[in-house]
């Protein structure tokens, strides 16, 4: 199975993005920076869109439907960052960079929000970020891998905010207190990390965990299985909450490509993914909607129950913690790499880039109001100045010259 045909982010472009002093950007480089005057041009009002495009996309046409996903999120959390990222100017003039190494380009100067549950161009570049990170602490690590998946029992009348406090509250008792402690010592665990992630089904919201336990050689994995079944079920009833002795946890083997998952999402599907792609998977002919397909129902075919779903889920896991590792495990597995934040990884830039461009906020806002930052970009990769420059004469933008 073509992978790319059910997680277009898979191949997401890093690059995409942008963001407010980019450090390792190269002034008059390869090509000739351009100053392009004053604009006073309306927009256009109509430019020929990209056509809706399906689950498997290109590079580029991935980068336009996260930037359309992003704009139906600014109309259902118009108060949040999110409706800010990537459209409002954060000084006096916004760049285009190009990469001439990936061909490909990003903006600076521009705010952007961070945030990995409601934005899906900074949810792209930063859960393929912690992707790659969390792929080299695996590689570090020489033991049993286990993936193990918590979840809840739910009916399609439960409200995502009733379960989610039970289910949230569990979560952190899992990891605490003298049952653990045993667990612990008992089968070897050196160290977990955990990921929230909710997905939305025939049975109404399903909120789900993925804890990562890192375990040595030789562990008894069936014991270490009914272990936390065992401690899993006790806690869900101590918030009010269930799930069946027979799928509560489930429990699996993590090492390279993870079983079942590869025949979901293909065969490059690694824990590592199934960790940090929360916010982006693609689930298609899966049991549910992620929530990336709720907003894209919005987007793309109008579905006002996904868009109403999609905002209850965001507004309540705003603020909440992606990646959890536990203490001391990321110093041990990654030693020479700094933690970053999600909104420093949203505004990072590993590449050599040139300056191809430098917008007035004038030509800025005929950009936005034309809906045309992405397309901007999916020009500018070209890293021809000209062609920018006739896609923005295209757009209204008056140029220096004219
Ligand atoms: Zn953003």
């Amino acid at each position: 199975m073509d992978s790319s045909s059910h997680l277009p982010d898979m191949s997401m472009a890093p690059q995409f993005g942008g963001g407010v002093g980019d450090s390792q950007a190269v002034f008059g480089g390869s090509a000739n920076p351009v100053e392009i005057g004053t604009a006073s041009g309306s927009p256009l009002g109509t430019i020929a869109k990209f056509p809706t495009p399906p689950p498997s996309l290109g590079r580029s046409a991935a980068a336009v439907r996260r930037f359309m996903l992003q704009s139906a999120a600014r109309e259902l959390v118009p108060g949040e960052r999110v409706s800010k990222c990537l459209r409002v100017p954060a000084g006096s003039i916004v760049d285009v960079f190009y990469t001439p190494s990936a061909r490909s380009a990003h903006y600076a100067g521009l705010q952007t929000c961070g945030s990995i549950w409601m934005c899906p161009v900074c949810a792209s570049k930063i859960s393929e970020r912690r992707r790659l990170e969390l792929e080299q602490a695996l590689a570090a690590f020489d033991g049993v891998l286990v993936l193990a998946t918590f979840t809840v029992q739910h009916g399609i009348a439960d409200a995502l905010a009733g379960l989610l406090g039970g289910f949230l509250a569990s979560l952190e008792r899992l990891r605490g207190g003298e049952p653990w402690r045993r667990i612990v010592t008992r089968y070897g665990v050196s160290g977990a990390i955990r990921a929230l992630e909710v997905t939305y089904g025939g049975n109404g919201w399903h909120p789900h965990a993925h804890v990562l336990f890192f375990l040595p050689p030789g562990v008894d994995l069936d014991a270490f299985a009914d272990a936390l079944r065992g401690r899993w079920l006790a806690l869900l009833a101590r918030a009010g909450l269930a799930a069946s002795w027979a799928v509560g946890v489930d429990v699996r083997a993590a090492g390279g490509a993870v079983g079942d998952y590869v025949a979901k999402f293909g065969s490059q599907w690694t824990a590592a993914h199934e960790m940090t792609k929360a916010a982006v998977k693609w689930s298609r002919g899966a049991a549910g909607r992620s929530v990336a397909e709720l907003l894209a129902d919005y987007a793309l075919t109008g579905d006002g129950e996904a868009g109403r779903l999609w905002r209850e889920y965001a507004m309540l896991f705003r603020g909440k913690k992606h990646l959890v590792w536990s203490r001391g495990l990321r110093a041990r597995l990654l030693p020479e790499l700094d933690e970053k934040t999600d909104e420093e990884l949203a505004n990072e830039h590993d590449q050599l880039a040139v300056l191809l461009a430098s917008l007035s906020l004038r030509q800025w806002s005929v950009v936005v109001a034309n809906d045309a930052r992405a397309e901007l970009l999916t020009v500018a990769a070209s890293g021809d100045c000209q062609q920018l420059l006739d896609f923005l004469r295209l757009l209204g933008c008056e140029i220096g010259g004219d």
